[in-house]
């Protein structure tokens, strides 16, 4: 099967986050193969009933090509025109782990050995495998995770830091207002203290951002609102400790800011000859936590359309990202 197929028939087969086990299976039966002509061991990972990772080496994995093979919903099938594959997954990351794959035939052509690929379930929900993974570690030295850069080896990736930021209050008629105590005037309020907080800037990453990304909040108009809430992401590009006095400053005395996700952001390594870039997404490596080696980071596509409905990848990118696996692989495996 060329790339580009390859590419298509993961796409096609749907595999949103825990449902990843058909395309586990068919991962296990391609890899099957190339394990048997070039003498692999190749394994599935129990995360939990039913989901899986695939873990395949050749002699010791000092290197190993990681990445995902879950999707956000929902399921979009193939399709193809001249310069691009379209589809849930193109580029987040099917496409990546097309060209890995093909990148692991190739050097195992070559004669390259000491490396391994690992495709894991759930990175876009709560990376349970990469999780389950890092409690089980095979020795490799270097991780390259697939996530789609552009071609590009990045740098770095900021971390994430989420709040719901919730305000109570006391229900009166809105007639008479003073009698009750608006829970929507205290989040403004403290929103708007939220908003002017000085976000860090860090030389290699970048500004840290905020998005309060939901509000909610009341009863009807004619209701003095007894309850209000937010829900508020901050791109994290440095220690989190500052940050969180600020929200907490920012709410004191009118609503209550509760953490529910804290990422820290990474520092990634670098390599000679390959263009470099930060990213502001996270990516699984904070969970693999160095158990499975050095994180660098790079894939074919954009993040500026994975996750929508036009989601694709130039071909061009496949067939580049083929040699620059390769190319990581054998930089590495001297280094
Ligand atoms: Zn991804």
């Amino acid at each position: 099967m060329d790339l580009f197929e390859l590419t298509r028939r993961l796409i096609d087969i749907e595999s949103i986050t825990r449902n990843e086990r058909e395309a586990g299976e068919f991962l296990l039966a391609r890899l099957s193969d190339t394990v048997a002509r070039h003498d692999g061991r190749i394994e599935r990972m129990e995360v939990e009933p039913d989901r899986f990772n695939v873990f395949a080496h050749w002699g010791e994995p000092v290197v190993t090509l990681s990445t995902h093979m879950d999707t956000v919903p929902p399921h979009v099938p193939s399709r193809e025109d001249e310069n691009r594959i379209w589809g849930r997954g193109a580029c987040d990351a099917k496409g990546i782990i097309a060209c890995m794959m093909h990148a692991a035939e190739r050097l195992l052509e070559s004669g390259v050995r000491n490396f391994g690929l690992l495709f894991v379930v759930g990175e876009e929900k709560n990376s349970a495998g990469a999780l389950a993974a890092a409690q089980d570690p095979r020795g490799s030295r270097y991780l390259i995770n697939g996530e789609p850069s552009g071609n590009k080896l990045a740098l770095g990736s900021k971390g994430a830091l989420r709040y719901e930021i919730a305000a109570s209050g006391k229900m009166a008629h809105s007639a008479c207002p003073e009698l009750g105590e608006s829970a929507i005037d205290k989040l403004l309020d403290a929103l708007q203290d939220v908003r002017a907080i000085r976000l860090p800037v860090d030389p290699l990453l970048g500004s840290s951002t905020l998005n309060i990304g939901t509000i909610t909040g009341g009863r009807a108009p004619n209701v003095v609102a007894d309850f209000a809430s937010a829900e508020v992401m901050i791109r994290l590009v440095g220690d989190p400790a500052p940050l969180r006095a600020a929200i907490a400053r920012a709410v004191e005395g009118r609503a209550t800011a509760r953490e529910v996700l804290f990422i820290p952001p990474v520092r990634l390594g670098r390599l000679k000859g390959i263009d470099t870039t930060v990213v502001a997404y996270t990516t699984d490596i904070p969970e693999f936590g160095g158990a499975w080696g050095k994180p660098f980071l790079l894939g074919p596509g954009s993040i500026h359309v994975a996750h929508t409905l036009e989601e694709h990848v130039p071909k061009r990118q496949l067939v580049e990202a083929v040699e620059i696996y390769q190319k990581m692989v054998s930089q590495l495996l001297t280094a």
